[in-house]
């Protein structure tokens, strides 16, 4: 069977699924709104960092074009603001990246359509759908813009939250010393909010993504209101008070005479409410849609795993595919259940770390600063989000965790002693 895939949105979901499809001699054509140069033009679209699994993923498609010996990093440290300051770090047992998706979908972009992809520069409405449907054997969605967003259901059993969890405001910044090893800093103001660290390569070379996850109601989140463009100098001397106070580890690198945003248009504020949605839906004459990406599970970005994630469904969809000879429900079903557990397990572990933290989780986090080998697996786990959500689904599960963590450390002291 010859098979000819329309996909819609050049975002990861879209691009690594369309060069999976190339991979495999699949005809992919991907519908879009915006060319390559008006990316490279926007506004700060996100502050993505690819884990491990994911730069895999590049260099089977051969599009790993930023080393990580070069822009990536080792670690996850970890801060808590509290009197007494908890600090501890996790390796990852090889490298993550950063890299700023202006500069990244651009050259995916060109990748795709080297490899004999067709890309096609129209925004697409509820409208043009039934003539899409006809051109292709089937429908991928990957945007949740526009109509597409509704064209899904939402799953309320996985959709917990109605509003924001967190009022980001997000940068990209000069003047920001990088840790040693090299890492990502999360650090926590209890009840306040998460501000991640993230090295990014961008327009200007090395950066850092400053990306604050305020607490509604608390006292940083007046953060993801206040305008740059305004009042430039106002806004730093703003963000570097409350860093001051709420993230002094992260304040403590900051150059305060060579602060800034890259550039006006390298910041980002709001929210996202995360949400669940069904997978497909019926275009008529047997064709259909399933979706991929944000547009099936869209999370807060606290823990890195939407584009991650994006990328992993795109991978087990487009496998299916290439086995595949008839696209019907039995097909989506399949699909969605090989993808289940991981997608949801980036969304029920990322749903707690943006809820009160429970007696076990704070438990947990003392645990990690006593225990190299748990925080270790801990950061590991950002790789394996459905690992991560196994150890901490429950109270249970989570002293389990700990419990075992301990013993194992006792057994290897004993064995050294
Ligand atoms: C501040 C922030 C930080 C983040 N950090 C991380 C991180 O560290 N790690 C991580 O894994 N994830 C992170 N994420 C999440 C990540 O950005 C998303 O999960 C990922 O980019 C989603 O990719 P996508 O391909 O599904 O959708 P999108 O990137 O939204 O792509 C949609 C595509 O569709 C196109 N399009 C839109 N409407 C139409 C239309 N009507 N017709 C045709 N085309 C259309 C768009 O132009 C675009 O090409 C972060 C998100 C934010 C906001």
């Amino acid at each position: 069977m010859i098979k000819h895939i329309g996909i819609i949105g050049a975002g990861v979901a879209g691009l690594h699924f369309g060069l999976l499809l190339r991979q495999h001699g699949v005809a992919a054509t991907i519908i879009t709104d915006r060319n390559p140069d008006e990316i490279a033009g926007m506004r700060l679209l996100n502050t993505v960092a690819h884990h491990y699994i994911t730069l895999d993923r590049e260099r089977s498609l051969g599009v790993y074009h930023w080393p990580v010996e070069e822009y990536g990093y080792s670690h996850h440290h970890h801060v808590f603001n509290l009197p007494q300051p908890l600090k501890f770090s996790g390796a990852f047992t090889a490298m993550s990246r950063g890299v700023d998706y202006r500069i990244y979908l651009p050259r995916l972009m060109d990748d795709f359509t080297a490899r004999g992809g067709k890309i096609e520069y129209r925004a697409i409405g509820a409208d043009d759908l039934a003539k899409l449907a006809a051109r292709f054997d089937l429908i991928v969605v990957g945007t949740g813009r526009g109509p597409f967003g509704q064209m899904f259901e939402p799953v309320e059993e996985h959709s917990p939250f109605t509003r924001p969890q967190r009022a980001l405001c997000v940068g990209l910044y000069t003047g920001v010393r990088a840790t040693d090893p090299p890492g990502v800093t999360i650090s926590v103001s209890p009840g306040q909010g998460e501000l991640i660290d993230i090295p990014m390569l961008s327009f200007t070379g090395k950066v850092h993504a400053l990306l604050m996850e305020n607490v509604p109601g608390g006292e940083l989140e007046e953060l993801a209101r206040l305008r740059y463009d305004d009042d430039p100098k106002k806004f730093r001397a703003t963000l570097l008070a409350k860093l001051e106070k709420h993230h002094p580890a992260v304040y403590a690198r900051i150059d305060g005479a060579r602060f800034d945003l890259q550039r006006p248009q390298d910041l980002l504020q709001g929210g996202v409410v995360p949400t669940v949605r069904r997978t497909s839906v019926e275009l008529g004459d047997g064709k259909l849609a399933i979706a991929v990406g944000d547009v099936h599970s869209v999370l807060d970005p606290v823990m890195g795993q939407g584009a991650n994630i994006a990328s992993y469904s795109a991978f087990v969809l487009g496998e299916e595919i290439v086995k595949a000879h008839v696209f019907d429900r039995l097909f989506c079903e399949r699909v969605d259940r090989r993808r289940e557990e991981r997608v949801l397990g980036a969304q029920r572990w990322t749903n707690m770390m943006i809820s009160p933290p429970s007696e076990d989780l704070l438990g947990l986090i003392g645990a990690m600063s006593q225990n190299q080998a748990l925080a270790d697996e801990f950061t590991e786990n950002f790789n394996y989000p459905e690992r991560q959500w196994a150890r901490l689904a429950s109270p249970p599960r989570i002293r389990h965790w700990i419990a075992e963590a301990t013993a194992r450390r006792g057994a290897a002291q004993l064995a050294t002693a």
